[in-house]
């Protein structure tokens, strides 16, 4: 075997892991992503771009192109308690380029992300290619061993970015620590046809014991059942035929339409963490994007936070590599950088989690609109301030070099 030679591997092809690619490519900087998969196709996966990522795609000079590409444009969220609707964020208000979360499957957006990246030499996309292993030298990472359909090969690299999501072989392998922050509930996730007589509003459905949130996809519905954790064999146990009933009771328009769920199979089980590495890098590797740190579904920002450490990184790292050497404090500054968005993030999404979410699905009762809520629909102004956090988040990124 002949090892390939570059100056960053990045291993993961998701968000992370592609715009890490595209971002240095651009900047002249010879990298390789490994992703272990043939295609970026899989279902249920974050498809969120939010106003800060078309923002940072604007200063990449590639937002037209994108936005030339199918989507849907979700420009307010909502919450329905019973009968009544509450309009909850509205996107009009923030200060970007573009006032809407745009939605796209995911392999859609990895696939352009790809195609930027092939515009540039110095970008090289191994497919179907496993990180497996690290290659050390004197105690630093100088590479990865991977598997390929033609048998092992190795990466060898200036340094390693673990890019590779929240089940991370890298991380593990490096033996870093990952901190538990605790989450309480699991996601049942699906997807449901879409007339043009239903409402169109993306909305969170709340009632007695019950959080069902519908987000609109044009032609379909994709739907996030929220359950207690480990409740999953509970709900089974209740029987399909039930689990049909529920969801009509909360959205009684799905009468006609909830037996596309025709199997359990057409249900799949999101397990939620929320964790973070305390250290993000070992001499001569860096993990960004959910290897990092897995968020929790709330408030979708998973891919928007995977994204920002990217760009972090890129921001950090460009300058030096086009200059020499990145060293092991470079690495280091990009969690500095980021950290404190990251627990920001997490401690708001805990404390939602824990207070909001929990508190809903322990309830007999259907509950009470939050104060918070009905001052929300009394002051529509305020509707910027839950848009902002969901749109753009906590120190936002923007492309420096
Ligand atoms: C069901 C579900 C729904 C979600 N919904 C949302 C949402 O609506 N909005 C949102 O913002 N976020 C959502 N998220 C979270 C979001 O998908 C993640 O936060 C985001 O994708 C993280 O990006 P990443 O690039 O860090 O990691 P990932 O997207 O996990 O990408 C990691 C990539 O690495 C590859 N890989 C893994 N191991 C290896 C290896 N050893 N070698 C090579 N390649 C490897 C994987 O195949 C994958 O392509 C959801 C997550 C799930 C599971």
């Amino acid at each position: 075997m002949t090892a390939i030679t570059t100056r960053v591997c990045v291993t993961g092809g998701g968000p992370a892991g592609m715009m890490m690619g595209l971002m240095l490519a651009r900047a002249g900087i010879d990298v390789v992503v490994l992703e272990k998969h043939a295609d970026f196709l899989r279902d249920f996966r974050g498809d969120t771009v939010h106003p800060s990522t078309l923002e940072v795609m604007h200063e990449l000079g590639i937002l037209d192109a994108f936005l030339a590409r199918p989507h849907d444009e979700v420009r307010t969220l909502g919450a329905q308690i019973g009968e009544t609707y509450y309009e909850v964020a509205d996107f009009g208000y923030l200060p970007t380029r573009c006032k809407f979360i745009a939605m796209m499957p995911q392999w859609h957006f990895l696939d352009f992300i790809a195609e930027q990246g092939k515009r540039y030499p110095s970008f090289h996309l191994m497919m179907r290619t496993e990180a497996v292993g690290l290659i050390r030298d004197n105690g630093a990472v100088v590479g990865v061993q991977a598997i390929t359909p033609d048998g092992p090969q190795d990466i060898r690299a200036e340094f390693v970015i673990a890019a590779d999501g929240r089940g991370s072989t890298l991380r593990d392998v490096a033996g870093l620590k990952v901190d538990d922050q605790g989450a309480p509930i699991d996601v049942l996730w699906l997807r449901l046809s879409r007339r043009e007589s239903d409402p169109a509003a993306s909305l969170g459905r709340l009632d007695a014991g019950r959080l069902f949130i519908n987000i609109n996809r044009g032609d379909y519905w994709q739907c996030a059942y929220i359950i207690p954790k480990g409740a999953l064999e509970q709900v089974r146990a209740a029987g399909l035929e039930a689990f049909h009933a529920e969801i009509v009771r909360l959205a009684p328009h799905f009468t006609d339409r909830v037996t596309e769920l025709a199997t359990w199979d057409d249900i799949k089980l999101l397990t939620v963490a929320v964790n973070r590495l305390p250290r993000w890098d070992i001499p001569g590797m860096l993990c960004i994007g959910d290897a990092a740190h897995a968020m929790s579904p709330v408030g979708g920002v998973g891919v928007n936070l995977a994204i920002q450490d990217a760009v972090a990184a890129a921001n950090i790292l460009v300058p030096v590599l086009r200059n020499g050497k990145a060293t092991q404090a470079d690495l280091q500054a990009v969690q500095k950088r980021r950290d404190f968005p990251t627990r920001m993030t997490q401690r708001a999404q805990v404390l939602i989690q824990n207070r909001v979410i929990s508190s809903v699905l322990q309830g007999a009762e259907r509950p009470e609109a939050p104060a918070l809520l009905r001052l929300l629909q009394r002051f529509p102004t305020l509707r910027r301030f839950p848009a902002r956090a969901v749109g753009i988040g906590v120190r936002p990124e923007h492309i420096r070099h």
